[in-house]
């Protein structure tokens, strides 16, 4: 990675932030970063304090066993009393918690009283059911308010949950039942999606054909479809939950207590189960969501798009937001139901203030064109959020010109389900934005690009990157699988992170990322980014969407093959395809352009909306393709397969034909 080629594709613009923001924002000087630099643990020491009630006072801010952390060592808190009683307490019981916005339309406003209520009726039930501190609760649901409610009441007793994105297998999900040991499921008769019923509970019934801890399945009635329920097996939410009281104490919770297990999105390996627990992870979180989304409790209306079978979702939808007392927007459905401005209607209708949404989806809105942005009034907005993938530069454009209005600040926020909670980010009443590059570390995270020998690689340069401190939002392990923890995330430079990632700095020592390392293609000994060849790709105007992976070639060792999807008004061409190959050389260099690009209507993406480069590389390479369960839509790599054997066919055919008239 160290001789990572540089490139000047963007033009580079600089977004200073306005005075009207600074003059209003939480953070607008540099003294938190002051105060992460001078000592970690005690900045971290203090934002615990300052931002959270403790029943008791840790003994010792960090007990560091490398790759081992205790953050609040014998600290002791809950962490629903933070989401919730104490901002009754506070007088604010009747604020708006969650706007939840139905897919067919249906709606409901949730102040923090009525999820308390909810929370500690749930959490009845749990413990009805037999549930202690310290199992594990699988939660197989649709984006419903219920959903929120069953994650809180697990943390209310301390039991940890394990929220499985409902869009999975019934093979995903009893995997993640049996990895985790769960004893109970909570999941809903079906989900809306696009207007249709998706059969979650049949689902879980197919799963729980082979899951020996299980005990109990409450399943929570949503679309009303009909479904089976098993005798002395399964219960109606409404039967258990709702007869229940609605108070439970809130007891205080050992610092270290797990707080959840969570799976990896799958996109470069099989998933992990990754552990966070109580006091670190809410210190995090807490204070993340605080800086970075620059909350005013009174004022912001924030939606995070992500569902909460991630972890952006656990983390910046429920327990960020409700621990600053943020009121938030929950939407169950698609972007594009009952038409493709429903998010835009979202907006409009609650006067969204903060959005938080992925680059994936930023890239098809851009596809579907401005009208549907354009036909709502999205003048609420005051800052974006970018979440999941590198955002290229021109994706960062639009979105801060067509959804912001030029005129909000966007936040590209870099972090892993490892890592909790943000890492690198810039904040909005501070940071001088250059579209495409998530600029600096947070405060008290110590972030560095390093090259093979685990040394910092200098400014400008390119390496991979490191997380070089402990911090209190870290995974404390992989469920099951101490060895796996050590190998993939401390062996490969001791005493450092390594996430996986590359990343570069560019000469004002900005930091730029670039994909998984796994990724990194070699062409004629020089190390090249997927992202920026995709950047670039992404920059030409016929271009929605694009992947590249490096393939076997005899002469170069890697040649890049490119998958690209074309905006709505745009065919596949010769033509078109030359017109690409000379865009990415003049803005990366010669080196970088595609050896193939094939035109395709859609790139394998996991359920978080990943693309999945390591599948595109198997076909290129005619290889087998690996585990494909964290896949979207597993037809999309046997149509991509198809068409490119075709097209290298076509090829063939053609060289010969010029050959053949020499
Ligand atoms: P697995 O680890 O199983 O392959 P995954 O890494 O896709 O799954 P997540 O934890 O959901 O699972 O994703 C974290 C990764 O997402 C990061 O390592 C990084 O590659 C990418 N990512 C997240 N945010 C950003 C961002 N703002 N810019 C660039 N990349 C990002
Ligand atoms: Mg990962």
């Amino acid at each position: 990675m160290s001789d990572a080629i540089e490139t000047h594709q963007t033009e580079l613009r600089h977004f200073a932030p306005s005075s009207e923001f600074v003059a209003r924002a939480n953070v607008s000087d540099s003294s938190l970063h002051d105060a992460g630099d001078a000592d970690s643990e005690t900045y971290w020491a203090g934002q615990a304090r300052e931002l959270l009630h403790w029943d008791t006072e840790w003994s010792k801010v960090l007990d560091w066993d490398p790759p081992n952390a205790k953050w609040f060592v014998d600290g002791t808190l809950n962490v629903t009393y933070n989401c919730l009683d104490r901002h009754i307490e506070s007088g604010h019981g009747s604020q708006v918690a969650f706007f939840w916005e139905g897919e067919p339309g249906d709606e409901r406003a949730i102040t923090y009283s009525q999820l308390l209520e909810d929370v500690s009726r749930c959490a009845n039930a749990l413990k009805e059911l037999g549930v202690q501190r310290g199992d594990r609760v699988a939660i197989y649901m649709g984006m419903v308010p219920e959903l929120t409610v069953a994650m809180l009441a697990c943390a209310r007793i301390g039991a940890a949950h394990s929220v499985v994105f409902g869009g999975f297998s019934s093979d995903s999900l009893r995997g993640r039942i049996n990895d985790a040991e769960a004893k109970i499921v909570i999941t809903c008769d079906g989900a809306w999606r696009r207007g249709g019923v998706v059969a979650l509970k049949d689902i879980v019934d197919e799963a729980l054909l082979d899951t020996p801890t299980i005990e109990k399945c409450i399943v929570l009635r949503r679309t009303d479809h009909g479904n089976e329920m098993t005798d002395g097996r399964d219960i109606w939410w409404h039967d258990l939950v709702d007869r229940q009281s609605p108070e439970c104490i809130p007891e205080p919770m050992d610092a270290e207590q797990l707080l959840f297990i969570l799976y990896t999105s799958g996109t470069t390996a099989k998933p992990k189960g990754i552990m966070h627990t109580t006091g670190g992870y809410l210190t995090g979180v807490t204070s993340t969501f605080r800086s970075i989304f620059d909350i005013h409790p009174d004022e912001d209306v924030y939606w995070c798009t992500a569902d909460c079978g991630w972890v952006t979702g656990h983390s910046y939808i429920v327990y960020g937001p409700l621990a600053n007392r943020a009121t938030s927007v929950l939407y169950e459905g698609t972007p594009d139901y009952p038409d493709k401005d429903r998010f835009w209607a979202i907006v409009e209708k609650y006067a969204v203030t903060i959005l938080y949404t992925a680059p994936t989806a930023i890239r098809t809105f851009m596809k579907w064109g401005v009208e549907y942005p354009g036909a709502h009034d999205l003048t609420s907005l005051r800052l974006l959020g970018s979440v999941g993938e590198p955002i290229n530069p021109e994706a960062w454009i639009w979105y801060h010109d067509v959804i912001g209005g030029s005129k909000t600040p966007i936040v590209d926020t870099w972090w892993q389900t490892e890592t909790g909670a943000v890492m690198i980010s810039p904040l909005p009443g501070l940071t001088t934005l250059k579209p495409g590059s998530a600029t600096f570390a947070m405060p008290g995270i110590g972030v560095d690009v390093v090259g093979d020998d685990g040394r910092h690689v200098g400014i400008p340069g390119g390496g991979y990157l490191v997380l070089t401190k402990p911090w209190p939002s870290m995974l404390r392990g992989v469920w099951g699988d101490p060895e796996r923890f050590q190998e993939t995330y401390w062996s490969r430079f001791p005493g450092l992170y390594f996430a996986g990632d590359g990343a570069r700095y560019d000469d004002e020592g900005y930091m730029w990322l670039l994909g998984r390392v796994d990724d990194v293609m070699l062409v004629s000994g020089h190390n090249i980014s997927t992202a920026e060849v995709e950047s670039a790709l992404v920059d030409h105007h016929a271009v929605a969407e694009a992947a590249v992976v490096g393939v076997h070639d005899p002469t170069t060792g890697q040649a890049i093959s490119a998958f690209v999807v074309l905006k709505n008004d745009h065919e596949p061409s010769k033509a078109l395809e030359k017109e690409l190959r000379i865009h990415v050389g003049n803005l990366i260099g010669a080196i970088a352009r595609p050896k193939s690009i094939l035109f395709t209507d859609d790139l394998p993406k996991t359920r978080s909306g990943k693309i999945m480069r390591r599948l595109l590389r198997n076909v290129a390479d005619d290889e087998t393709l690996g585990d494909t369960t964290t896949l979207a839509d597993p037809g999309v790599v046997a149509r991509i397969k198809d068409r490119y054997l075709s097209v290298d066919a076509e090829d063939d055919e053609v060289d010969d034909l010029e050959e053949n008239q020499k």
